[in-house]
């Protein structure tokens, strides 16, 4: 290395790269995509080099301090990646190659996460479980499915495949023969997965197919097992990688698939800088590999299937289930009938009553679903109307029978019950709305003979807690499991043949685009908890809008009519995927200033627009108009490619810095 400076990006919201000198020593080792230690003004942070030079303008330049270590480094394709993160995603070039590298090879380890790799080191590893270590004799869609995506492979042309299939009708035993194939013909593979299905049994199958020859990475990973498993990665020992959202920048040579498991879930999107989906990083990664990408999902994404059925991906479905089994049968509650019956807000529907008390008098299990916490969601005074908010968030408290306290669900503030009105004194004070910790008492003294636990992150905080109940569950010994959004997913009891939904119509009154989308998921996957096993099951939903399409195409496990209304209405209403969006926030402690900022955003933002077709909608008062103590107004942006909006935005904002003003921005909103 002859060059005397080097171009560095560091993990901060600043653009360009800065300039340091390279010591005589390192010069030997140093290369584009070194990771190296600089200061920066008073503190050491870690770099990445970006680029050389021979001349300097700047007189007092620092030197580079350290390279990190000399055998791991950023790879061009890894630098075009994080570079077109960078832009797409609105972030620095140094903050997309931050989040693409394990945080133990930087610098600035703080206390919390020294005292939180502690707390890794006592989770137990995953172990090996079950799952056959020979390939199933595939059937005739999954053979179609093969063909068709081995072709590709060989072919080495990028592709993206939507793999669209009910829950067991063997889109798992597709990715593992897919990748057997790449693996044959010298190609290494990525598999996403939500976090939240990374449970021992699918890692499970996933090792007894593959052996050491895969590496496993989640959150829960301790920093030095992290990056050892980085480096079996990085040497080639490990040729397949499975693990969430950060699992996207595994360190693989000749790359040649990407799996995204659940491409839907929302919890593919990072919601810190860089605001990336890791299902759009995969495609642009499979993109500058020459790989190829399959997207798997019962209920794929609206975005992700309409491009499917424009071509732009290849659709394959996996209509049944492999062992033919039927999909639960699926009831639907009108609760405004039941209310005018029983004259009075009912918790519990008359038929799901009695379908509870007919099956734990059998001995079979019954789960009950309500995606929200707490006992009453939001108390108030009869006398003058007064709610008891949060101090710092402008939501109502939700009173937690357990804790005997007012709970902020997003700041965490907390109080005691006050006994009279804090507003006008008077003491009518009266609880509304319904959570977790209800529906228990109320299970409790509807089935005194049951017995009963409940599931949500109030009740299974400590640690271990969470294992127990399911342990317990399985076991045989809880009649009635009562869980959030928690017990949604990936759980699989052959004994529970009812699953009740209390509430359908949480998510449906959310104010976002996604709700509709938002629902039908969340009710299929509940769905999917009943009749694994030959007892058959049941699925009763309770709403108060019954006939909202979401919830009728679930009765009949209806992707697709669900679909074609959604489609039509993002359509006519001119949402994703007929636009990208990107949705700014601004926020700041003076309301006054967080509202003139938006203005004077918006004013910029339409001074550089044009002729761009890009549309501005807003400012308005965020959903929630203040949170821990900040007011919060949105901006949305709306046109065809996000790229368009990304441009102007850029000016937008370099132009509007205030002080005291927060402006986050998020591109294809989720
Ligand atoms: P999904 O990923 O869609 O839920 P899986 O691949 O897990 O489906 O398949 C569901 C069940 O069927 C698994 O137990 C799997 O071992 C089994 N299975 C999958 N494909 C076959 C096949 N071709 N022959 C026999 N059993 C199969
Ligand atoms: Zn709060």
């Amino acid at each position: 290395m002859n060059y005397k400076f080097a171009d560095i990006v560091i993990n901060r919201p600043i653009e360009r790269p800065f300039t340091y000198s390279i010591p005589e020593p390192l010069k030997e080792d140093i290369e584009i995509g070194s990771i190296v230690e600089v200061s920066f003004g008073n503190k050491v942070v870690t770099g990445y080099v970006v680029g050389f030079s021979d001349k300097c303008d700047i007189e007092k330049i620092k030197p580079i301090n350290s390279i990190v270590d000399k055998t791991l480094c950023v790879d061009p394709k890894m630098l075009e990646l994080t570079k077109w993160i960078s832009t797409y995603y609105y972030s620095s070039w140094g903050e997309a190659i931050s989040a693409a590298i394990p945080s133990v090879l930087k610098k600035g380890a703080s206390g919390k996460r020294q005292r939180k790799e502690k707390r890794d080191e006592e989770e137990k590893e995953f172990e090996f479980i079950d799952g056959s270590d020979k390939h199933l004799m595939p059937n005739e869609e999954q053979k179609l499915a093969l063909d068709c995506i081995m072709n590709s492979i060989d072919a080495r042309i990028h592709r993206v495949f939507l793999l669209h299939g009910v829950t067991g009708s063997g889109k798992t035993e597709v990715y593992l023969q897919s990748i057997a194939h790449a693996l044959e013909i010298g190609l290494s593979s990525i598999i996403l997965v939500p976090e939240i299905s990374l449970t021992p049994q699918t890692v499970a199958r996933f090792k007894a197919r593959f052996g050491d020859k895969i590496a496993v990475l989640h959150s829960r990973l301790l920093g030095s097992k992290r990056i050892s498993e980085w480096r079996r990665i990085n040497s080639g020992a490990a040729q397949i990688v499975i693990g969430a959202r950060s699992a996207v920048f595994a360190p693989l040579k000749n790359l040649g698939l990407i799996v995204v498991d659940e491409e839907h879930e929302t919890s593919y999107k990072q919601e810190d800088v860089p605001r990336y989906n890791a299902r759009d990083v995969a495609i642009k990664r499979a993109g500058l590999s020459k790989a190829i990408v399959i997207l798997g999902s019962a209920t794929p994404s609206l975005e992700s299937f309409y491009a499917a059925k424009n071509g732009r991906y290849a659709l394959i479905e996996l209509p049944e289930r492999i062992d033919s089994r039927l999909l639960p049968a699926v009831d639907i509650v009108d609760m405004r009938e039941e209310m005018t019956r029983a004259k009075k807000i009912p918790i519990f529907s008359q038929k799901l009553k009695e379908w509870i008390e007919k099956d734990i008098a059998e001995k079979k299990q019954v789960i009950l679903f309500l995606n929200r916490r707490g006992f009453s969601t939001f108390i108030n005074c009869r006398k003058c109307g007064y709610v008891i908010k949060c101090k710092r968030c402008s939501v109502s408290l939700t009173y937690h029978f357990d804790k005997q306290k007012l709970v902020c669900h997003h700041c965490n503030f907390n109080m005691e019950p006050p006994e009279i009105c804090p507003e006008c004194n008077a003491s009518y004070l009266k609880y509304w709305g319904l959570g977790t910790e209800k529906v228990e008492s109320e299970t409790h003294r509807l089935f005194p003979q049951a017995s009963i636990a409940r599931m949500d992150t109030d009740a299974t905080h400590k640690r271990g807690a969470h294992d127990k109940v399911l342990s317990k569950f399985k076991d045989g010994l809880i009649d009635i499991l009562i869980g959030t959004q928690m017990i949604a997913k990936g759980l699989d009891f052959p004994k529970v043949t009812l699953v009740g939904v209390i509430s359908a119509d949480t998510a449906l009154n959310l104010p976002d685009f996604r709700s509709a989308e938002r629902t039908f998921n969340l009710l299929t996957q509940v769905a999917g908890r009943a009749g694994r096993s030959d007892l058959g099951g049941r699925v009763i939903i309770q709403s108060y809008t019954p006939q909202h399409y979401s919830i009728q195409a679930s009765k009949n496990h209806d992707y697709n009519t669900f679909y074609d209304k959604e489609i039509s209405l993002r359509k006519e209403l001119y949402l994703p995927p007929f636009c990208h969006m990107v949705s700014l926030t601004l926020r700041g402690r003076k309301e006054e200033r967080v509202f003139k900022a938006s203005d004077n955003l918006k004013s910029s933002l339409e001074k550089e627009i044009k002729s761009k077709n890009i549309e501005i909608l807003g400012p308005a008062p965020s959903p929630i108009s203040k949170m821990k103590g900040m007011y919060r107004w949105n901006i949305f942006l709306r046109s065809e490619t996000a790229e368009n909006i990304t441009s102007i935005l850029k000016k937008a904002l370099n132009k509007n810095k205030s002080s005291g003003i927060i402006i986050t921005v998020d591109v294809d909103p989720s």
